[in-house]
Order: structure tokens, then C-alpha cells, then sequence
């Protein structure tokens, strides 16, 4: 059943349903139009606020949010099942321990386009919210990822591994989270990390990719949503991240 309300984008008129959840019907490209209008429209008061003169120089990027940032010590039992793991992957990198193996897996450089400055810039706007996977994952580090060290760090595969692993724990971390993500970022160093912590691009960075190529800003607004909703925004330049609000 239809109602006298419009589609603000194809002024079709809405649904009872569509008319209870906004001013937009249930297509995809209205739904699509109406979020770019908003974020937009957040942009510019977002500009006109700080003083910034040219909104449209910013590309405007959409990244998650996470609602719980409190942070602990890691814990004991966190702990204990993190070097479990790395002695479970020690056991089998002794048995399979062959240079062929070792040559199999070095580090990849990341492939992302984006100059490495401003990709840190938008991953601390989203304060690491890949990195809660992490949590479950013992820091995605496998196998692979011990070869790669050994082989690029002449360290012996044994208790060395674990001492180095152990050295780069910060203080605290994020609840439930990776047990590297501090509120200052990752604490173990790229050359630790699994491949796919140095590769890994969401939605948000792969949208930025799109927007550098072929243009000459490399400026953005990084808008944070969550539960569909806009949260905050941080406009970042190649020297400076501001926030908003
Ligand atoms: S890759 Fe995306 S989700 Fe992960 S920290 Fe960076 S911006 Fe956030
Ligand atoms: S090791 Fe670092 S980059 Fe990888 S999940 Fe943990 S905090 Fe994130
Ligand atoms: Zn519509």
C-alpha cells in the first residue's frame, strides 16, 4: 500500500513501510544518492565549522566505527593462548624446516595505492576496527608468517620467535581485540606482522584507492558510520588529521 509521501530522490511515492523508515524507497541507487547527498552536505557544515574553504577538495570516504573503545592489560589467559600458539606453529616450522619452505613467503609489499602516510592517517581515524578480528585470530599469524621472519631475520625458529613476539606487547590493548591494537596503533612492527596486516584494504581504503586515481588531491574526509548512522569525520591532509566534530 502506497502513501501520499515521495521518494525524495525518484519522487515515487513510498510504501507504508518505506514512509515509517525515512524519506527515501527501498531502491538501491535512491538509497545510494541519498547517503552521498548526506555526507555531501556533512561535509561542507563540516567545513564551514573549522573554517576550511574548499569542501569539494576533500574525498569523501566512508569507514567503520566501533562503539566499545575501552582498553586492559592483555590478560593471563590471553596471553597463555597466544604463546600456545606460536609454540604449536614453532612445533611444525622445526619439522618442516627447509629452505625451499622458507623461500616460499616473503613479505609482500602492500599493494595498496595509497601513499603510506595518509593510509596510516585513515586507519587511526577508525582506530583499528579490523584489527578486533585479531582478537580471535592470535594476530593472524601463521605459519607463513613465522618463515618469513626466520628467513628475513636469521632468527632461529625457538624461543627467540617468542621473546621477539612477547617484546612488542604494549601495555594495554582494546578489549576482546588483537593483542597488538593500542590506542596508538599496532605495536608490533610492519616486518612482524602477517601479510595480511600489511595488505588488507576495507571498503573505506579501496574507495580511497578509487578516488586517487588520476586525481591530484590526495585530501580526504573520512566519515565514520555506524548502525547507518554518521557518527564522525576527520578531514585528513598529508600533514595533519582534523576531527570533526
Ligand atoms: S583497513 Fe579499514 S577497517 Fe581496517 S583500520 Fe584501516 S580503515 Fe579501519
Ligand atoms: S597485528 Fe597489528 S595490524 Fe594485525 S590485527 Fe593485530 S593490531 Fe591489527
Ligand atoms: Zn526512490
Amino acid at each position: 500500500m502506497h502513501t501520499s509521501k515521495e521518494c525524495q530522490i525518484c519522487h515515487q511515492a513510498l510504501t507504508m513501510h518505506e514512509s515509517y523508515a525515512g524519506n527515501v524507497c527501498s531502491n538501491w541507487r535512491c538509497k545510494d544518492e541519498a547517503l552521498q547527498q548526506e555526507l555531501v552536505s556533512f561535509r561542507k557544515k563540516a567545513c564551514t565549522d573549522l573554517g576550511c574553504d574548499h569542501p569539494s577538495q576533500y574525498h569523501i570516504i566512508v569507514i567503520p566505527e566501533k562503539s566499545i573503545r575501552q582498553t586492559e592489560q592483555v590478560t593471563e589467559t590471553q596471553l597463555a593462548d597466544f604463546v600456545a600458539h606460536l609454540k604449536s606453529l614453532l612445533g611444525i616450522k622445526v619439522l618442516e624446516y627447509s629452505p625451499s619452505v622458507l623461500s616460499i613467503s616473503h613479505t609482500q609489499e602492500a599493494a595498496s595505492t595509497i601513499p603510506t602516510s595518509t593510509l596510516t592517517k585513515i586507519c587511526a581515524a577508525c582506530e583499528g576496527y579490523c584489527c578486533h578480528h585479531g582478537g580471535s585470530r592470535h594476530a593472524f599469524i601463521q605459519q607463513a608468517t613465522i618463515n618469513r621472519i626466520t628467513d628475513e631475520h636469521s632468527i632461529e625458529p625457538g624461543p627467540e620467535i617468542i621473546a621477539l613476539f612477547l617484546s612488542h606487547l604494549s601495555a594495554t590493548h582494546y578489549v576482546n581485540s588483537c593483542v597488538y591494537h593500542s590506542r596508538q596503533g599496532c605495536s608490533l612492527p610492519p616486518e612482524f606482522r602477517a601479510n595480511i596486516c600489511n595488505q588488507y584494504e576495507c571498503k573505506g581504503l579501496q574507495q580511497a584507492s578509487e578516488k586517487l586515481a588520476g586525481n591530484d588531491s590526495q585530501r580526504f574526509f573520512a566519515v565514520s558510520r555506524r548502525d547507518n548512522q554518521i557518527v564522525k569525520a576527520n578531514f585528513i591532509d598529508q600533514d595533519k588529521t582534523r576531527h570533526y566534530p
